[in-house]
């Protein structure tokens, strides 16, 4: 296996691109269909009454998520976004409050803490899992601190064991941003039913979709109430409601239509399929990739199951002497695809280091909202950002189909590289 790189000039391992990954058949085609055929897209009326809570469609698919997570109460939305905006809501936050978050994840978490004028707190993250580590966690907890909000990166369980047990002796509530990890399990519990709200996604980047949808899922009644209050116009809603804690009672139209509801029906019974698909592919990777010089594997805990909406890797250049960037380069000229370098170090936004969220005067950071002394620096989160400027990258395994012929020929295609890294030296 000496043959030329393709970098190089060599002829490149994978030649074919791989099958773009398509979750959506007949079932979810007929499922749609059916309601166009109903005419009725939508059935939510933002005012109190039986319509408040959705037409059918969505109703059906809420009590099927209910069901399948085990779990009181499930809430569809229009994006995991608005579940975390939404959940964030719930917690009743006062301006300038603090809640911990993950820098490892995409924005929006983040974001949702800030929509309620809190402040977003970063710990540091775990090098095995890349989730939030609670030492990080509790050192920065503050008298402002109200919740954690740990993101389930990648399709692996945060530590939510340990972070429950700070959680309550510190009187946090615990927050699961479990977009990326639908049926991955912890402690033989649903990843996503281990906290006070589970968060899931139905973006088109996800295990299952619908093209834009989200879920939030509780086991506490208040909870559940006031995320179906700023789901469906709140403000219009309590009078009638009969409801008496105003806190937060901005509402918003986070509601999903039927159309998505009725696919998403769908999407939820071919979640352990796709699952499993994942990590099938995963497994195979990581036994063929096993015993390459300075390459980490994932890391999947006795405790957890993985489903892999990404596949993570670690590169120790020391030991290989060879970039980060100059690997990935020379497996993108080998044809092995949607593989990058690096993910997010959200604290190293722009909004962040300017500190200003809201307006010119750099609102929620001024002095007598928020505490003094709250700093985003490179720096707070040393972990987070080594593997993003160094050591880390990664394959989206949920972006193309990774049957054994594709996975194999990845796995050449590391091999490959790996025997030729004297000539990408230096
Ligand atoms: C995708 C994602 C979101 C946002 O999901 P949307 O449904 O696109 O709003 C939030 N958090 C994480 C960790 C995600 O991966």
């Amino acid at each position: 296996m000496e043959k030329k790189l393709a970098l190089h000039g060599g002829s490149p391992v994978i030649t074919e691109p791989f099958p773009v990954f398509q979750s959506q058949g007949k079932e979810e085609l007929e499922a749609a269909t059916e309601v166009i055929k109903r005419g009725t897209l939508s059935s939510f009326i933002g005012s109190w009454g039986d319509h408040f809570y959705g037409g059918k469609e969505v109703r059906e698919l809420e009590e099927a998520w209910r069901r399948y997570f085990d779990v009181k109460y499930a809430i569809s939305v229009n994006s995991a976004t608005s579940a975390l905006i939404a959940a964030m809501g719930a917690l009743d936050l006062e301006p300038g409050d603090e809640v911990i978050v993950s820098p490892w994840t995409m924005c929006a978490t983040a974001t949702a803490v800030l929509v309620w004028n809190a402040i977003p707190i970063f710990a540091d993250i775990e090098p095995e899992t890349f989730n939030l580590d609670p030492v990080s966690v509790e050192k920065n907890i503050s008298d402002r601190t109200r919740a954690i909000l740990v993101t389930d990166i990648f399709g692996h369980s945060a530590n939510v064991d340990v972070l429950r047990r700070i959680a309550d002796k510190h009187k946090l509530k615990l927050i699961e941003d479990s977009s990326q990890s639908p049926g991955a399990m912890h402690g033989g519990k649903y990843v996503g039913t281990n906290s006070d709200v589970g968060i899931f996604s139905l973006n088109y980047h996800k295990h299952i979709q619908t093209g834009e949808g989200g879920v939030c899922v509780t086991n506490d009644k208040t909870l559940a109430e006031r995320m179906q209050l700023i789901r469906n116009h709140a403000e219009a809603v309590v009078e009638d409601k009969g409801e008496k804690n105003l806190a937060n009672m901005v509402g918003f139209n986070f509601r999903m239509g039927e159309i998505e509801a009725a696919m998403a029906k769908e999407q939820l019974k071919k979640l352990k399929a796709i699952a499993d698909s994942r990590i099938k592919a995963a497994d195979r990777l990581t036994a063929g990739l096993a015993g390459l010089k300075g390459l980490s594997l994932p890391v999947v805990k006795s405790t957890d199951t993985h489903v892999y909406y990404m596949y993570p890797l670690i590169l120790d250049e020391k030991a290989t002497g060879v970039s980060r960037k100059k690997i990935v380069e020379a497996l993108k000229a080998e044809g092995v695809p949607s593989i990058s370098e690096g993910y997010v170090n959200v604290h190293r936004y722009p909004m962040y280091q300017k500190k200003i969220a809201y307006g010119t005067k750099g609102f929620p950071w001024t002095h007598g909202v928020s505490r003094d002394g709250i700093s985003y620096e490179k720096g707070i989160c040393p972990v987070a950002e080594r593997m993003h400027d160094k050591q880390f990258f990664k394959i989206h395994l949920c972006a193309h189909t990774f049957d054994n012929k594709q996975v194999d020929l990845v796995i050449e295609a590391f091999k490959k590289v790996w025997a030729n890294l004297n000539s990408i030296k230096g």
